[in-house]
């Protein structure tokens, strides 16, 4: 089979390169202040750009706007490094293994190539790395649609055991299962079968599945994706007034038939 156009070369870091690039724990923090706030340091939790350093603690600042007190934050405040007492530099270091090696590193790998004292320690980190770059990669990104469903037959023709309450066509108590799902107009979707369709359910899955960098989220005017509106482009139809198409917005709430999961699953298919 032909191979599909090569993706640009990554210029990776040899060791005696990342050496040379993070001798210690000062040239990290350099570093990631670089890269984490280009037009100086803001505050990590109301984006003040007013901060003040704190002449106590290298690397620390204090914002005075989002706490009476004064708000003290250190460089890896709200990061992925926050919460283990390891340096800058061994987490550095974990994450160049992770990204070089050719088949990924193992947790167990890292411990004994970093020499932690515990396994733990080494899965946490691992874990905190992948999350970090699997975020916006498999999430939907450009024109996105939201919309929930109720699949499944009726609470009546159910076996007793299964039947949830009231016995409607659809709906929460209608005993079918919801499922919500996000269509990008790429065609990519992602759905899910959920437990509820509250207000916290919805705005948990939206920002599992849909990329903050999208052009548009389109959903119906449910309060339940309010939450979202200062997060995402937000749009909204209504589809009781018979709207499903207003420009660029218009979603059609396709019926999954039969199919009904009660472990959470998730799917990813193209058009
Ligand atoms: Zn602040």
């Amino acid at each position: 089979m032909a191979r599909a156009k090569q993706p640009p070369q990554i210029h990776q870091l040899t060791l005696p390169q990342f050496e040379a690039m993070f001798p210690d724990e000062d040239a990290c923090k350099t570093y990631l202040k670089a890269r984490r706030w280009p037009d100086g340091v803001h505050c990590p939790r109301c984006g003040n750009p007013k901060v003040y350093d704190l002449k106590t603690r290298k690397w620390h600042w204090q914002c005075a706007q989002c706490a009476p007190t004064g708000y003290r934050f250190s460089i890896i405040a709200g990061t992925i490094f926050e919460n283990t007492n390891k340096p800058l530099r061994d987490w550095f270091r974990v994450i160049h293994l992770m990204l070089t090696s050719k088949k990924g590193m193992s947790a167990r790998q890292i411990w004994r190539y970093m020499g932690f004292g515990s396994l733990e320690t080494a899965w946490y980190m691992c874990h905190r790395v992948r999350v970090a770059l699997m975020e916006d990669i498999g999430r939907l990104g450009g024109i996105v649609e939201v919309d929930e469903t109720f699949v499944g037959g009726l609470a009546k023709n159910r076996h007793w055991d299964k039947r949830g309450g009231g016995g409607g066509t659809g709906g929460i108590g209608s005993g079918k299962t919801p499922i919500v799902g996000a269509v990008s107009r790429k065609g990519n979707v992602v759905a899910r079968v959920v437990a509820n369709v509250n207000s916290a359910t919805l705005t948990a899955f939206v920002r599992e599945a849909v990329s903050h960098k999208v052009s548009l989220l389109c959903t119906d005017q449910s309060s339940g994706y309010n939450r979202l509106d200062g997060e995402y482009p937000h749009g909204v139809i209504d589809h009781a007034r018979g709207q499903y198409v207003i420009g660029a917005i218009h979603t059609r709430p396709s019926k999954a038939s039969g199919r009904s999961s009660n472990a959470a699953s998730s799917a990813h298919s193209t058009k």
